[in-house]
């Protein structure tokens, strides 16, 4: 066993299913905004994991938390019992999410079982049973919010019956604007999708995983009025974009959404599993036993989410995380000046995209082993990230929020470096061969 290294380990003991490759990085540590590969070097993270190191790894604040809850541990559950981190989580929830009413918040450990609790309930409490998505978009991996996902990753699993995909309008590839997505809405409520039939509409303020796609201004805010008026709830699904990536608290304020269901999840846990909804009591707490799951809201994971609301709030991070992703994304737009192949930046704050295009011109997207090639060149020269997109060639930059501004220099660097070397020839299609998911 031990001369093995822990890829190859990991190659014979875990399952494929649950894992998306793509360089030859194993983590063995990490350290502030790095991650120490076995061997002992370390790298610039620019992925935050996917998401969820949203403030980096061994993090003082999530330390501490976590040190002491486990130490004197109130329990390990939610169902019998309330405990003290899990009630101030809750109720700091509240505070920093806008919405009317009397509202609750719902525990779990994932943003696929936070969307699956929202579709089950909304679908209970409405007694309506249609919902509204996206082409593209990614809720989650378990039955339900993978019904109403529409990833294309995700063919092997047909969506919910009644689920209506709608294109995501998107500035770069303009194939639907925003107009002609509302008029297909229209054309849907009037024919096969009564609206009075539709529970709610799930909305990614910012695609993520479909590409990193900012949605064109007031077309979100239309969508809303359009539902609204027929009594459809809008669920803003926030668990890649929301707590201050975007360099607002909530992805959903860019574009002025008053949501009724709020979905956290990745960064809320710091790295620890922890999911939440924020909605209205009426349907929060529609019935028992809908979304029970006996460690969800458990104090160890509940602790590392108040240490993350405060580290936002002590250490600026909505600000930060608009200054840095501003000098990131400005980085990257110089670096198109010299890369052909980078043919948009786009996102907000600290989500940013890069979509790689084989012509400017025609915008038509590079193939998904360069995008490898970039990624796998860019681990070599000690930087991780990933990438995105239906074709699988936007590079995807989610680094922690504590990236300082030297470490955005370091990264540009790398990125420069990469793209310049895989356009020399200097990564070949075997290195790749094994890091093409999505
Ligand atoms: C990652 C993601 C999910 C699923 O979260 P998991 O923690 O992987 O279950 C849901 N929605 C969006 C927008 C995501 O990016």
């Amino acid at each position: 066993m031990s001369n093995l290294s822990l890829r190859e380990r990991d190659a014979a003991a875990i399952a494929q299913i649950g894992k998306l490759r793509f360089s030859p990085l194993s983590v063995v540590g990490g350290k502030g905004n790095r991650l120490i590969e076995e061997g002992g070097r370390s790298l610039l993270d620019l992925s935050g994991s996917a998401g969820p190191a949203i403030l980096g790894y061994g993090h003082p604040a999530i330390v501490e938390a976590v040190e002491g809850s486990i130490r004197d541990m109130a329990g390990a559950s939610l169902l019998l019992y309330p405990n003290e981190p899990a009630v101030s989580l809750a109720e700091r929830l509240l505070a920093i999410t806008p919405g009317d009413g009397e509202r609750r918040v719902w525990f779990g450990h994932s943003g696929s079982d936070a969307n699956d609790c929202a579709v089950r309930v909304l679908r209970a409490a409405t007694g309506r049973s249609r919902f509204i998505s996206f082409i593209g978009s990614y809720h989650g991996n378990l039955s339900g919010s993978m019904g109403i996902s529409g990833h294309t990753a995700m063919t092997h699993t047909l969506p919910r019956a009644g689920v209506v995909l709608l294109p995501y309008p998107d500035p770069y590839r303009p194939k639907f604007n925003g107009e002609d997505v509302l008029a297909l809405l229209d054309y849907q409520f009037e024919t096969t999708c009564p609206p009075h039939q539709v529970a709610a509409v799930f909305i990614e303020p910012l695609m993520s995983d479909g590409g990193l796609i900012v949605p064109p201004p007031g077309f979100l805010k239309a969508l809303q009025e359009r539902c609204r008026k027929h009594g459809i709830r809008i669920v803003v699904d926030e668990v890649k974009v929301g707590l201050a990536r975007s360099g607002m608290m909530h992805c959903f304020q860019h574009e002025g959404l008053t949501p009724d269901l709020v979905v956290f999840g990745k960064g809320i846990g710091g790295g620890l599993p922890l999911s939440a909804v924020v909605g209205p009591k009426e349907i929060m707490d529609h019935a028992p036993a809908f979304a029970l799951q006996t460690t969800a809201g458990n104090p160890v994971a509940t602790s590392a989410g108040n240490a993350v609301l405060k580290t936002i709030e002590s250490e600026g991070l909505v600000e930060r995380s608009a200054r840095t992703g501003k000098l990131f994304s400005e980085a990257l737009r110089t670096l198109g000046e010299k890369h052909e192949i980078i043919g948009d930046v786009r996102g907000r704050g600290l989500a940013i995209g890069v979509d790689l295009v084989k012509d400017r011109a025609t915008r038509e997207p590079v193939a998904a082993t360069t995008t490898a090639k970039i990624i796998y060149r860019g681990y070599e020269l000690g930087a991780a990230f990933s990438y995105v997109g239906l074709k699988a060639n936007v590079l995807e930059f989610m680094p922690p929020l504590t990236l300082t501004e030297g470490e955005v220099a370091d990264g540009i660097a790398i990125i420069d470096q990469a793209i310049a070397d895989v356009n020399a020839g200097k990564v070949s299609d075997a290195d790749v061969a094994s890091f093409m998911m999505w």
